[in-house]
């Protein structure tokens, strides 16, 4: 059983993936403009060329071949990109040791703590997570993805936004354009593709839907990363040693690092005029003081300091108290009292 899974998520959701990718261009990027634009004419089945054509034919040709193309290369470009951040990027990154701060994310597993990572044996950074396929700890680790096979974390997630959006996009086009294809007699010579890519547009598009919805509610509207939507409670020490606070990160109210919807995702997508550019790092770790970059030092985060000082006063007033394991909250545990992974 275990085996079947493994097959379905190594395999198969790549092979689809690539087999939709390779059928969606053969089919609305080369036969079906390509018979729009020159085809066996109805009486002496010679070919027409497309300027001896009605315009509005070879102009339909035109339109179906471009928007095939751009909407393709909109995940495409994005998927390869996602590759390479994972397979070398991500291989190669050297993570500094992140030094103590004042206001930083800490443990709570066991006791209020430095969070250490027991696979790496270093201190871990503010929403650095072990990612266990890499057996490597990422800045924003978010999670590994099946269907690309690589994972997404600061250096790719406005990439993977890319991605996971303009897929369901890319099916829908191939649905509408495949079926009127379909009902048009005068395009029946390449049914082939276009039935091909119909079948695997309709079994892909309620995964496509599914999986483009959950990154756009937990990382968007949320700010929250899958580890953190797993653990549920952050720990964090606010301004001083000791003094730590604990927030429920699928709380949009709580979580510490969320802006609300459109300053999350200024953030995720950079400025409008670098939109297209889906393979700059997120904003995230300039504004938040996380390093894309490993010999980038984490700085202090006055836009996020500010939101927790708030935090710390609507705390204060509830008569929630600082913890008595805080104490502790600075000194560097040894590697074995450590739990969190
Ligand atoms: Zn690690």
């Amino acid at each position: 059983m275990l085996l079947f899974w493994w097959f379905i998520d190594n395999v198969v959701q790549p092979f689809l993936l690539l087999a939709f990718a390779a059928g969606s261009q053969w089919a609305l990027s080369f036969a079906l403009p390509g018979e729009m634009m020159a085809r066996p004419s109805d009486d002496d089945g010679t070919w027409d060329v497309w300027f001896v054509r009605r315009s509005s034919e070879w102009i339909g040709g035109i339109v179906v071949r471009v928007s095939s193309v751009l909407v393709f290369f909109a995940w495409f470009g994005p998927l390869l990109f996602l590759w390479w951040s994972t397979h070398i990027v991500a291989r190669r990154l050297k993570v500094l040791e992140a030094p103590d701060r004042d206001t930083m994310q800490v443990s709570g597993e066991s006791s209020i703590n430095r969070r250490w990572c027991d696979f790496c044996n270093v201190p871990k950074d503010d929403r650095m997570y072990h990612c266990r396929r890499l057996d490597k700890c990422l800045p924003l680790f978010d999670h590994w993805c099946e269907w690309f096979q690589g994972c997404v974390w600061a250096h790719n997630v406005k990439a993977y936004l890319f991605f996971v959006t303009f897929i369901p996009v890319h099916q829908l086009f191939c649905l509408v354009v495949g079926i009127w294809a379909l009902t048009d007699t005068r395009y029946e010579h390449q049914l082939g593709p276009q039935i091909i890519v119909l079948v695997l547009s309709t079994i892909m598009l309620p995964f496509s839907f599914r999986n483009a919805r959950v990154p756009w509610i937990n990382l968007v509207a949320h700010n929250m990363v899958w580890p953190e939507s797993l653990k549920g409670l952050i720990f964090l020490q606010v301004g001083a040693p000791g003094n730590v606070i604990v927030l429920d990160a699928r709380d949009p109210a709580q979580n510490p690092w969320n802006l609300g919807f459109w300053k999350n995702l200024c953030l995720y997508l950079g400025p409008w005029y670098t939109l297209p550019f889906f393979w700059l790092p997120s904003r995230m770790y300039r504004l938040d003081g996380y390093p894309t970059r490993a010999d980038l030092q984490p700085a202090a985060v006055p836009l996020q300091e500010l939101r927790i000082d708030r935090r710390r006063e609507a705390r204060s007033t509830t008569g929630c108290e600082p913890s008595e394991d805080a104490a502790h909250a600075r000194r560097p545990a040894a590697p074995h009292d450590q739990t969190e992974s």
